[in-house]
């Protein structure tokens, strides 16, 4: 699969709204080439995670690649890993509010509020079922990327208007600025 025959979805376009569908893992392969799209194009833009749906393909795959970038430098380093029909589970009480961004919504920024940690079941590339629990910013990547396999975006997300900023406020002003 070349790459190229696929871009980066973007908010308005109905493929960022639709559920996805699961992975039928009879046929992992054809997943498998999928992800190696998705990971593509998640290095290309240099997202820490990238949704199966903002390639245009509406199936339930995720990876998800914390690490250190000049948008999350205290992010921890982790190997991209791939998780395939994943459901989240144990949603933590504690909420916690953090900007994030969006390869599908490029130059914007949005302040959301999610749980702090989430436990996941999930199918690995092997195909064999695992589980997973994450927390802090990881937790926060699975969240995020789940949604775009419910159809949402973090724009969904905010709680106002007010909560949106462009990527070079964000830099010049948010991020500048004393932590509350
Ligand atoms: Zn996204």
């Amino acid at each position: 699969m070349n790459p190229h025959d696929f871009q980066i979805v973007e908010l308005g376009d109905d493929r960022l709204r639709q559920v996805a569908e699961a992975v039928d893992l009879s046929d992992l392969a054809a997943a498998l080439d999928y992800a190696e799209v998705m990971h593509h194009w998640m290095e290309q833009r240099g997202g820490v995670g990238i949704a199966a749906p903002q390639i245009g393909v509406p199936l339930q795959m995720m990876i998800i690649a914390s690490r250190p970038n000049a948008r999350y430098p205290d992010a921890p380093e982790m190997e991209p890993m791939l998780l395939i029909n994943p459901e989240p589970h144990n949603l933590s009480d504690t909420q916690v509010s953090l900007w994030e961004g969006c390869l599908s919504v490029p130059g914007l920024r949005g302040k959301v509020s999610r749980p702090d940690a989430v436990s996941v079941r999930y199918i690995n590339k092997e195909g064999q079922a695992r589980r997973l629990e994450l927390e802090g910013f990881p937790a926060r990547i699975f969240l995020h990327e789940y949604d775009h396999l419910i159809g949402k975006t973090f724009v969904d997300r905010v709680v106002s208007a007010a909560d949106l900023v462009t990527d070079k406020v964000y830099f010049e002003q948010v991020m500048a600025a004393p932590a509350p």
